[in-house]
C-alpha cells in the first residue's frame, strides 16, 4: 500500500503529536518512486532516546520487496545514465535548496530519533548538504582525460562511466550526513541507488528521499529498504549491485567488506575510531581545553571524529601531572644561548620544605628573586627565577622530579606554557556542560542512542576503574529532570589510562574522555600509532616543528593541528585509515567520484587507413 510520505514526516518530526497517536507510524520503503508500507510481519520500534517513546516502527523488509527495489534501480539505470549530466546536476542544485528549506524539520526528526541537540542535528544536515553542493559541479569532477596523437593519427581518451546499481548501508550517528555522503555523489555520476538507513533512525533518509524526488530525481533512481542483518546480507549477495558504501562499526564493516568483495563488488567501508589528541606544553591552554571538551563530549561522544583520548605530553624531561600542585610554568626564552628566564606559578599549598628546597636549588644562579602575589590571590605564588644557567636548570628539574611537579622546557619560540593541571581544568569545563534532551534549548549534549549503548559505555568506564584508571568525573548516575527514562550519561573523565586497558582498546562511543600521559612527543606518537584505529589524530602546540613532525610520523588518515579532528569538506575526502577503513577509494571528493565510476579507455584512429601493408602480427607499438 502506498503511503503519503508527508504524513510520516509529520509524525516523526513532532514527538508531542506522536505521543497522542495510538498506532506509531510505519516507516515506508521507497521502491520505484513510491513510498510503500512493507508487507513484513516483523517490525522493530524506532525509539526516542530521551523519552523511550516509540517514534515509529521500521519493517524488516521482505526479500521480495528488496528484490523489487533492486529491480527498480536496475530498470531506472539506462535512462538515468543517459540523462545529460547538466540535468543530473540541476537535480542536485534543486535538492540543496530544498534541504535548506527543510533543515529545521530534518533536524527535529534527527533529534527525536537520534537524541543529539537540535543545533548539532542542524550541523548533521549541513555537513551532508555540502556534499550535495559539491555534486552540483559533477561534470568537472567526472571529466575524462585525452591525449591526442599517441601514435600517428591515433588518439586515446578515458571516460568515467557510472557503474550501475550501487547501495549504501548507514550507521545511526549521522542520520542525514552519511546518507548524503553516499547517494548524491552516486546518482549524479549516473548510477542508481538502494539505501539502507540505520534501523535506529530512518526518518531523515525518508525525508531526504522525499526532497530528492521533489527536486526531480526520476522514479527508481533512489530506493530505500529497511532492515538489519538480513537486508545487509541481501545487499552483499545481490548480483545486480555493483558497489557498496558502508559506514558503521568494525564488526559489520569487515563482514560486509569480506562478503561483498567475495562477490566481486567494490566496497568502501568506513569503520570505528579511537581518535587521540596530543597536547604539548606550549599549546594555547584555553583554546586547547575548549577544543578537547567540545570534541570529546559533543554529540555525547557518538561521532566517529570524537576526540576520545587526550595524551598530555611534556617534551622529554617531565613527569606525570602532579596530584599535589595545580601549577603551570612559564618559560620565557632569552635570545641568548642557554639562558632562560623562568616563572613558576604555583596555585596550591606547597609545603615550606618545598619552598626551602626551591630556594636552595636556584641559589647557584644568584639571580633569584621571589615575588609573592598572595595579596591578589592567596593560592597563587609566583617565583621569578630570573636568568638561569644550565646548572641551576638541572637542579631545579631534579627538585621538581622529587616532588612530582610536571616540568619541562618548551620547544623553540618566544614563549611556552606548560600545561599543568590540564586535567582539572578539563573537569571544570566538562562539569559546566548541560546534559538534557536535545530538544531543550540549554542542552549541550543529549542521550546516547539506546539502553544497550548506555550499559556498554558504563561497563567500559567501570572496567577502566577496575584496571587502575582514576575517575576524575563520573557521569554514570546522572538524572535529567523531566527525562528520567532517557539514556543519559554525563561527561566522564578517566585519567592514568594505559594502552592495555579495555576502555582504551575498545571504541567507547559515549561522552567519555580518557587521559594519558607521555614524557615526550615521540612517546605520544608511539602510543597513537600502536592503536589499531587510524581515523584521526590531533596535536595542540605552538611549535611548527613539532606539528610537522607529528603530521609526518602519525599513522592516521585525518590530522588536526590545533583543531580537533574535523570532517573534511567535500572537495577533499574522508580519509580514515588502518582499522578505521577498508577499501581503497574514500568517501566523497575525487575519491568518491572514482569509487562510483569505472574508467573506460578509448583508442581511436580517424585517418585514411593505409591499405596494402598486409597483416602484421607483431605487438602494435607507437609509430
Ligand atoms: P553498526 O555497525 O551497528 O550499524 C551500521 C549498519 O550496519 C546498520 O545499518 C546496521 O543495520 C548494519 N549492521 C550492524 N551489524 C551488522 C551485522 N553484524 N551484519 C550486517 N549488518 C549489520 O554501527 P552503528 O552503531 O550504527 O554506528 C556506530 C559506528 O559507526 C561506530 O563504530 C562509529 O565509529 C562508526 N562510524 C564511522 C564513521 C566513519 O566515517 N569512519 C562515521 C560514522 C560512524
Amino acid at each position: 500500500k502506498a503511503v503519503r510520505p508527508q504524513i510520516f514526516a509529520k509524525f516523526s518530526t513532532d514527538a508531542k503529536l506522536y505521543s497522542k497517536q495510538h498506532n506509531p507510524p510505519r516507516v515506508p520503503n521507497l521502491i520505484g518512486g513510491a513510498f510503500i508500507e512493507s508487507r513484513s510481519s516483523e517490525y522493530i520500534d524506532v525509539i526516542n532516546p530521551a523519552t523511550q517513546e516509540v517514534v515509529s516502527q521500521l519493517p524488516l523488509t521482505t526479500n521480495e520487496e528488496f528484490k523489487a527495489a533492486v529491480s527498480a534501480a536496475k530498470q531506472a539505470f539506462p535512462s538515468w545514465r543517459n540523462t545529460p549530466i547538466t540535468t543530473r546536476q540541476r537535480v542536485m542544485l534543486k535538492l540543496q535548496e530544498l534541504i535548506r528549506r527543510d533543515i529545521d524539520k530534518l533536524a527535529m526528526n534527527i533529534t527525536t530519533e537520534q537524541g543529539k541537540t537540535l543545533k548539532d542535528a542542524q550541523g548533521d544536515v549541513f555537513r551532508g548538504l555540502e556534499v550535495v553542493e559539491h555534486a552540483c559541479g559533477m561534470a568537472t569532477l567526472q571529466m575524462g582525460e585525452y591525449v591526442p596523437n599517441v601514435s600517428n593519427g591515433i588518439d586515446t581518451y578515458s571516460l568515467r562511466e557510472p557503474l550501475g546499481v550501487c547501495a549504501g548501508i548507514c550507521p545511526f550517528n549521522f542520520p542525514a550526513m552519511i546518507p548524503l555522503w553516499m547517494f548524491p555523489v552516486a546518482v549524479t555520476c549516473g548510477n542508481t541507488f538502494v539505501l539502507k538507513p540505520s534501523e535506529k533512525d530512518p526518518g531523515a533518509s525518508i525525508m531526504l528521499a522525499e526532497l530528492a524526488m521533489e527536486a526531480g530525481l526520476p522514479d527508481g533512481v533512489l530506493n530505500i529498504v529497511h532492515g538489519t542483518h538480513d537486508t545487509v546480507n541481501a545487499i552483499c549477495d545481490d548480483a545486480n549491485i555493483r558497489a557498496i558504501s558502508f559506514v558503521g562499526s568494525n564488526v559489520a564493516g569487515m563482514h560486509i567488506y569480506a562478503r561483498a568483495s567475495a562477490k566481486g563488488k567494490r566496497v568502501q567501508s568506513n569503520m570505528g575510531a579511537k581518535n587521540h589528541g596530543i597536547v604539548l606544553p606550549d599549546a594555547n591552554m584555553d583554546a586547547t581545553l575548549n577544543a578537547l571538551a567540545a570534541a570529546g563530549f559533543g554529540a555525547a561522544g557518538q561521532r566517529c571524529m570524537a576526540l576520545s583520548t587526550v595524551v598530555f605530553c611534556l617534551n622529554g624531561n617531565t613527569l606525570k601531572p602532579s596530584k599535589l600542585y595545580h601549577s603551570y610554568t612559564e618559560v620565557k626564552y632569552s635570545p641568548l644561548y642557554k639562558v632562560r628566564r623562568v616563572e613558576i606559578i604555583l596555585q596550591a599549598k606547597a609545603s615550606t620544605r618545598f619552598y626551602d628546597a626551591l630556594t636552595y636549588a636556584i641559589l647557584p644562579s644568584k639571580t633569584t628573586q621571589m615575588t609573592s602575589i598572595e595579596q591578589a590571590c592567596p593560592e597563587l605564588y609566583v617565583y621569578e627565577i630570573g636568568y638561569m644557567s644550565m646548572r641551576s636548570r638541572s637542579s631545579l628539574r631534579q627538585l621538581f622530579h622529587s616532588v612530582g611537579i610536571l616540568w619541562g622546557w618548551g620547544r623553540g619560540g618566544a614563549h611556552s606554557t606548560i600545561l599543568l593541571g590540564g586535567e582539572d581544568k578539563l573537569v571544570e569545563r566538562a562539569k559546566a556542560l548541560k546534559v538534557n534532551a536535545g530538544t531543550e534549548a540549554d542542552a549541550d549534549l543529549g542521550p546516547v542512542i539506546s539502553k544497550q549503548a548506555k550499559e556498554r559505555i558504563c561497563r567500559l568506564i567501570q572496567s577502566g576503574i577496575e584496571s587502575g584508571a582514576r575517575l576524575l568525573l563520573d557521569g554514570r548516575n546522572i538524572v535529567v529532570p523531566g527525562y528520567e527514562h532517557g539514556n543519559f550519561i554525563g561527561p566522564t573523565i578517566l585519567t592514568d589510562v594505559t594502552a592495555d586497558m579495555e576502555c582504551y582498546k575498545e571504541e567507547i562511543f559515549g561522552p567519555v574522555l580518557l587521559c594519558m600521559q607521555a614524557d615526550s612527543l615521540e612517546e605520544a606518537i608511539k602510543i597513537v600509532n600502536k592503536n589499531q584505529y587510524g581515523n584521526g589524530a590531533a596535536i595542540f602546540t605552538s611549535s611548527g616543528a613539532a606539528a610537522r613532525k607529528f603530521q609526518t610520523e602519525i599513522e592516521a588518515g585525518q590530522v588536526g593541528i590545533n583543531v580537533p579532528i574535523p570532517v573534511p569538506l567535500p572537495f577533499f575526502s574522508f580519509t580514515g585509515s588502518k582499522a578505521s577503513f577498508a577499501g581503497d577509494l574514500n568517501f566523497y571528493g575525487k575519491a568518491g567520484v572514482n569509487f562510483y565510476t569505472q574508467i573506460k579507455t578509448v583508442t581511436q584512429q580517424w585517418r585514411d587507413l593505409p591499405g596494402g601493408s598486409g597483416v602484421s602480427l607483431a605487438m602494435p607499438t607507437s609509430q
